[in-house]
C-alpha cells in the first residue's frame, strides 16, 4: 500500500499554496463577506484559477478540465478550504453540478453549462430540500407537469444555499405522481430569473446567504432544461451526492480553526493545563481520522467507483471532528467563546450545520448500521 503523494501531487499542492498565500490576506474567509461581494470576489478569483487549469483539473479536457485524477480535486479542496474557500459557492459547480452534467447532459447542455462553469463565471444552487422533504428527500412534492409544450413547475424549496446570488438552480421535481417515490423524480436546470420563481432569504446565524426559500409558481420549463431521462433523476443524484458529501474538506478548515485556538491557548499560558492539552489533542486526532477516511473514498473514486458506504463513514468522522474542534475552542476561550467574533463562536456554525447539511448525522448512522454493520456492505 502506497500512502505517499506523487511528485506531481506534491508540486501541485506547493504551487497552489504559494499562489493562495500571495493572493489572499492572512485569515481570509469568503464566508465573512456579504453574499454579493463574495460572489463577485469568487468570480474574479475563479477566473484566475481557471487560467492556471486549477478550477476543474479533474474534468475531462473536452469540457475544460485537465483529465487529472480525483486526488488533484482533493488537494484543491484541502488547500481552498484551508485558505478561506475563495471560490465561495462555486465549489459546488466543480464538485458535483459539472460532474452531473458530464454524466447525464445532452451535447447542448454540456456545451452551454460546462464552458461557463470551467471559466468560473457562473454560480449554481441546489433545489433539493422542501418543507416536508429533507432526510426523506425522495418524498419531495414539487411538481413538474408536461402541458404539451413545457413542464409547468409548482412547489417550494427550502434551505437553498446561495440561491440569492445563483444564476441557475439544479432542481429536483416530481414528474410522475403515481410511480414509486424514487422513480418519479426528474432533474431540471432552471435559470434563477425564470418567471414565476421567487427567492426569499432566510436570516441565519451561519453566513450571509446560507439559507433561502424558493417558490415555484407556474414556472415554465422547456424540455431542454431537463437533465437525464424523465423520471430518471434519482440514480443520477445518488451517484453525485457522494461528491457532495466529501467535496468540502471540512476537517482541513476545522484543523485551521483549531490552530487559531491553540495560538490563543499558548499566548494565555494554557498549555500547562492538561484539560486544554487533552481537548486540543482529541480535536486534532478527530480531524486526522476524517482526513484519512476521506482518502479511502477518493481512492475508490480514482478507481472509477461511486463509493457510498465509505462516504457515510467519512461523513460521520468529519462531523465528529467539527464538534471536537468546537468543544476544544470553547474550553480554551471560556465565556469569551460565546461572544460573536470569537474563534469558538465561528466554529459553532460549522459544528452545528455539519450534522445537518447533505444529510443529517442520524441518517448517516442509520445507513452505516443498515448497509455496513447489517452486512450488505463491506
Ligand atoms: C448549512 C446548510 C446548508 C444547506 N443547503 C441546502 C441546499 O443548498 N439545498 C438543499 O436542498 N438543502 C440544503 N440544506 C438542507 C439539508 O439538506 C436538510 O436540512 C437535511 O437534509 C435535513 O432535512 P430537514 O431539515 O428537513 O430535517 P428532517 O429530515 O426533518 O430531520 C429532523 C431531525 O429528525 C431526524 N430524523 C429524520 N429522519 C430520521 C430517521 N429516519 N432516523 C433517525 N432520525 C431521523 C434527523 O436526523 C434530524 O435530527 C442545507 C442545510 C444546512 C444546515
Amino acid at each position: 500500500m502506497e500512502f505517499d503523494w506523487s511528485k506531481d501531487e506534491t508540486e501541485f499542492r506547493s504551487a497552489l499554496k504559494d499562489f493562495l498565500s500571495s493572493e489572499l490576506p492572512e485569515g481570509f474567509d469568503a464566508f465573512d463577506m456579504p453574499e454579493h461581494d463574495a460572489k463577485e470576489f469568487s468570480k474574479t478569483f475563479a477566473v484566475k484559477l481557471a487560467e492556471r487549469g486549477w478550477l476543474t483539473p479533474a474534468w475531462p479536457k473536452a469540457y475544460g478540465g485537465l483529465d487529472q485524477s480525483p486526488w488533484q480535486s482533493l488537494i484543491l479542496s484541502e488547500e481552498m478550504v484551508a485558505h478561506g474557500e475563495p471560490r465561495f459557492g462555486q465549489y459546488m459547480c466543480v464538485n458535483w453540478v459539472g460532474p452531473a452534467l458530464i454524466l447525464a447532459g445532452t451535447d447542448e447542455q454540456k456545451e452551454y453549462h460546462l464552458k461557463r462553469i470551467s471559466r468560473g463565471d457562473v454560480m449554481w444552487c441546489q433545489g433539493f430540500s422542501e418543507p416536508g422533504a429533507g432526510s426523506d428527500l425522495a418524498s419531495l412534492r414539487t411538481r413538474a407537469i408536461w402541458d404539451g409544450k413545457d413542464y409547468v413547475i409548482n412547489g417550494e424549496k427550502i434551505w437553498t444555499s446561495y440561491a440569492g446570488v445563483a444564476d441557475f438552480c439544479f432542481l429536483l421535481a416530481r414528474t410522475d405522481g403515481e410511480a414509486h417515490k424514487h422513480r418519479g423524480i426528474s432533474i431540471f436546470l432552471v435559470p434563477t430569473d425564470a418567471p414565476g420563481l421567487t427567492i426569499r432569504n432566510i436570516p441565519s446565524l451561519f453566513f450571509d446567504g446560507a439559507f433561502n426559500q424558493c417558490t415555484f409558481e407556474n414556472v415554465r420549463a422547456p424540455a431542454s432544461w431537463m437533465l437525464g431521462p424523465e423520471n430518471g433523476g434519482w440514480p443520477i443524484i445518488r451517484k453525485l451526492l457522494v461528491n457532495e458529501r466529501v467535496g468540502v474538506a471540512r476537517y482541513r478548515r476545522a484543523a485551521r480553526s483549531l490552530e487559531r485556538a491553540a495560538k490563543i491557548a499558548k499566548a494565555e499560558g494554557l498549555f500547562d493545563d492538561p484539560t486544554v492539552l487533552e481537548a486540543l489533542g482529541r480535536a486534532r486526532a478527530a480531524c486526522e481520522a476524517a482526513r484519512v477516511l476521506v482518502y479511502r473514498v477518493i481512492d475508490e473514486r480514482a478507481k472509477g467507483r461511486y463509493p457510498d458506504l465509505t462516504a457515510y463513514v467519512y461523513r460521520v468522522a468529519t462531523i465528529r471532528a467539527e464538534r471536537a474542534v468546537y468543544e476544544a475552542e470553547l474550553h480554551i476561550e471560556g465565556l469569551a467563546g460565546m461572544a460573536e467574533g470569537s474563534v469558538a463562536a465561528k466554529q459553532f456554525g460549522h459544528a452545528v450545520t455539519a450534522g445537518v447539511a447533505t444529510g443529517t448525522l442520524e441518517m448517516q448512522l442509520n445507513l452505516i448500521a443498515r448497509d455496513i454493520v447489517g452486512g450488505v456492505g463491506a
